[in-house]
This record gives C-alpha cells, structure tokens and sequence, in this order.
C-alpha cells in the first residue's frame, strides 16, 4: 500500500494536521493501492497563507521568468511522461497505452500551447489606436483555488495550473480525492521545475471538507472548477457571499448528427468516439442523431462497432476499454441502463445490464447501444459518463439542429458531412461552446468550454489565460515614460 498522505505546501510535503484517511481504489480489481489524507481546515488554511505570501513576488515576476520555468515543466513532464500514464491508468481505469499516450499526454500538449499563448500575450496594450493616454493592463487575479475531476486528470489539472502559472497567480489546487496520485507527481514535476515556494500547493481533499472550504474562502479570489454540473452550481452558491470569480467546466450530452451524405465510416468513428475513455468524457458524442435514409444500417453498423469493442483491465497493453472509475459510477451507469430498458423503453441493441463475460470483478460496463429513442427520454438527458450510446433517427436539417440543441448542456455538437456548406451552417446553428466537423479536432491554444449548463468558462490559448487576469484601465498614462 503506497502511503501518500502528505500534502505539498510552501514548497515542501508536509504531514497532515487534521487529515482524515482515504483508500485509493483500483477500479479493475476493486483494491485499495494507495492511501491518501482527505485535509482538514488548517490544512487549507496553511496552503492559502503560502499562496497569499508567494503571490507578493510571484504576481510581479517577468514574462522571461515564467516562460523559463514553464519550459523546465514541460522538460521534466516530458521525461515522467510514461510514470504519469501508468499513475493515472491506476487510479481512474484508463488502459495503460491509451493512458500513457492520450491521457498523459494532453499534459504536455497543454503546457506547450501555454507557452506559446503566454510567448504571444500582451499584458499592456493601448485602449485603441491613438489614445496614448489610455492604458490597459491585465494582471493576475491573485490566490487560485483549482478543483479538478478524475475522468481526464491531468488535462484538466495543466488547463489550470499552466496558465494559472503563466499570468502570475498562486494557486491551491485540489485533485479528485478519486484520482489524487496523478496530481501529486505533478507537483513533484513542479518542485523538479523550480516553481517558487508558495506558487503552487496541492491539499488532497473531498468536495464537502476541503472542497467547499476553498469555494468559500475570503482569501480565494477565484475558483477554476471542472467537474459535475451539480457541484458546479453548489460552488457558485458557496462563493457568492466573497465575490469571487468562478470558472466551470462543467458536464455534456454532445449530440452527433450524420447526415445521409456522411463518410461511410461516421457511425463506426462516433461509437469509438463515445466509448474512448470508458464514455467517460464530458464531450463524448452521446446522442447519434441519424439522417432517416441512412438510420437502419447505421444501426447495423452501431451494433457491430459496440460488439467489437474489447473491454479489458486496464493494465493489459492494447486497444480495448477499461472499467468506469468507481463503484458509485458502476452503480449509477447500471441504473442508467435499467432506466433506458424499462422506463424509457429503448431499444437495446448492444450490451445492457451486468459486466462483460469474463470479468467478475472490477468496474466494468458492457458496451451499450439504444437505438430508436427520442429526446424526452432520460438516457437521451442525462449524462451517463459509461460506454452507453443513444441513437434516434431525424428527417430534416431543421429538426437535427432542433433536438441537438433541445438539452440543458451545451458542450460540443459533432456533424458528419462531405457539403461543406451544410455543415458550416448547421456549425452557426449549434448552442454549443464547441463544434467539430468530420471528426477534425480544433488546433492547440482554441478555446475548450461550454455554453449553457456546461458552465461559463473557456481553456486554452489566450482564452484560458484571460481567465486568470483581472483587467486595469488607466487613464492619463504616460506613454513615453
Ligand atoms: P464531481 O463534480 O463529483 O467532482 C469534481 C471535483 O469537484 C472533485 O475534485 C470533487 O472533490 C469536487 N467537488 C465535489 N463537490 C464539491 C463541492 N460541493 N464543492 C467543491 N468541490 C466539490 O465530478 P467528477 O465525478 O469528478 O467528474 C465528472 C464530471 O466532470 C462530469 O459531469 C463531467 O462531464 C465533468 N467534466 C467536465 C469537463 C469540462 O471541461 N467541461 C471536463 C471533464 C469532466
């Protein structure tokens, strides 16, 4: 059993002083490999005196300075790149290659977009041109709580920490009490790096305890939070009475629509594309909406791609998916299922209730498809976060767009078609932050954020940075001085 209690504060790892213990879980056979300490209020506390003292110096450190440091974090991540993929496949179930490529690896692909937004930032610019005298000038928003989900841990943790780095803000950042070890070497990656004592601090911690004692916090200017919509809005509710800004990144029910004209592989390519990550990514492509002439043998299809997709613990090499994260999501994806067969009255056509053959042991889902729904049903609603798709057939560009934007999120919407000036229109029409077109992902430093009950703030690029920074007006600057 690892024991991995201690928290990162001030610069070094300190022992708890009000912790309480917590088993780290491995979801493919269901054991206890790790103990962590869920903090108390001193804990907190103590990581907010040396986040509020480091931002002193650090919030006037130059540009030169945190670019050089950004660049030894991505040295250092880059040569722990596989130990981080092996961490994380541990504690959240992503199978090992997936993890160590995929999953690790946004962690340095969101450094380097990081460095090259802050390389191109200006944190002084004039009003416009021709008014000297104006000046405008962004400024980091001061001690940064950052509370991150365990589904994509260290996507999420680098969308927060670099730029929260990069704009001269300090920062506690609590992990998923679910996946905290990948968190934890991240913070030895930084200790590695340098980063100044007080920058950074990670106390582990569940919702409740540490959670909300950051969210209510007088000394936290902002909350970046990604996770449930649920705990989003209590966040928002928490951190009213201090004024604070708060960021969420918050859940999704993507629609995919496949209009008849669509590559032939588009049913194929969105079924992998709801089950990558065991479905459990808040921009997976949920609901396949199908142009009705090409419905039943995207059915056909559908069904085929869920039977061929192998379900494997997550520590054997290969293709395949893993289990869900815990048993509470076990549990909760099982009711999903039973919902969809009785009290939706879906047609299941792949999966269904109970685990894969073979695998008696571990979290894991069979590969489920309902075919033939309709967008008042709750597995059409909600967000299952499994590998459980739902498809439902549609008869005009018009009603696609309607029952794409008929649900409370608006995260990402996907079109699959080969007339470019359909999907480009049909893109105008989404209530969605994002949009992707014929499976092509958007560029590094493109803003990733939702629209809706998928909350209000944006990642990436200059986007994720200005989220950080408070912005100065001056008036009567002198502009040779
Ligand atoms: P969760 O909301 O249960 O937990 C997320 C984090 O918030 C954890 O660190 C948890 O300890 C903390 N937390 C929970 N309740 C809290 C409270 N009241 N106050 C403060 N902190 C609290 O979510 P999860 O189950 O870890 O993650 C899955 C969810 O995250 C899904 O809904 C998914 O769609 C969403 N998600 C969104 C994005 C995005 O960028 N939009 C990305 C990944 C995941």
């Amino acid at each position: 059993m690892l024991d991995k209690r201690k928290f990162y504060i001030n610069g070094a790892w300190v022992d708890p002083i009000a912790g309480t213990d917590f088993d780290v879980i491995n979801p493919s056979n269901e054991e206890a490999f790790a103990v962590i300490s869920l903090g108390g209020k001193q804990d907190i506390e103590n990581a907010i005196s040396a986040a509020k003292k480091a931002f002193e110096t650090w919030a006037w450190s130059s540009k030169d300075e945190r670019l050089a440091l950004m660049n030894k974090i991505l040295e250092i991540y880059t040569n722990r790149s596989d130990e981080m993929g092996e961490i994380i496949s541990q504690e959240m179930g992503a199978p090992v290659d997936m993890a160590k490529s995929s999953q690790s690896g946004t962690g340095s692909y969101h450094i380097a977009a990081f460095i090259e937004a802050l390389k191109h930032y200006e944190f002084e610019r004039e009003l416009r041109p021709n008014t000297p005298n104006d000046r405008i000038l962004h400024e980091p928003i001061g001690v940064c709580g950052l509370i991150t989900p365990w589904n994509w841990p260290m996507n999420q943790i680098a969308l927060k920490v670099l730029p929260a780095i990069a704009t001269g803000c300090t920062m506690i950042l609590k992990p998923s009490e679910q996946s905290p070890l990948s968190g934890m070497l991240f913070a030895e990656i930084l200790h590695e790096a340098g980063v100044p004592k007080g920058v950074f601090n990670l106390v582990n911690g569940d919702g409740p305890g540490v959670g909300s004692t950051m969210s209510g916090h007088k000394d936290i200017d902002m909350i970046s939070f990604t996770g449930s919509t649920r705990a989003g809005s209590l966040i928002t509710k928490n951190a009213a009475d201090t004024v604070k800004r708060v960021s969420l990144e918050l859940g999704g029910k993507g629609a995919n629509i496949i209009f008849a004209d669509a590559d032939p592989k588009a049913v194929k390519q969105g079924v992998a594309r709801c089950f990558n990550n065991t479905g459990q990514s808040c921009n997976a492509p949920t609901r396949m909406l199908v142009e009705r002439s090409r419905y039943d043998q995207a059915v056909v299809e559908a069904k085929e791609a869920a039977e061929a997709t192998a379900v494997d613990i997550a520590s054997n090499s290969g293709r395949h998916i893993g289990p869900v994260v815990n048993e509470l999501q076990f549990n909760k994806i099982q009711n999903l299922i039973e919902v969809g067969i009785k009290e939706d009255g879906a047609k299941l056509i792949a999966g269904g209730l109970g685990r894969p053959e073979g695998l008696n042991r571990g979290y894991f889902v069979r590969p489920t498809i309902f075919a033939d729904c309709n967008n008042d049903m709750r597995v059409m609603r909600e967000e299952i976060f499994g590998p459980v798709l739902c498809m439902m057939p549609f008869d005009s560009e018009e009603e696609a767009i309607a029952i794409a934007n008929d649900t409370d999120y608006g995260l990402t919407n996907y079109i699959q078609t080969t007339d470019g000036k359909k999907a480009n229109r049909v893109a105008r029409r989404m209530r969605t932050g994002m949009v992707d077109i014929n499976g092509q992902s958007r560029s590094s430093g493109s803003p990733f954020g939702g629209y809706k009950q998928s909350g209000n703030g944006r990642e990436g690029g200059e986007w994720g940075l200005e989220e950080f920074l408070e912005v100065k007006a001056v008036g009567g600057w002198f502009p040779e001085a």
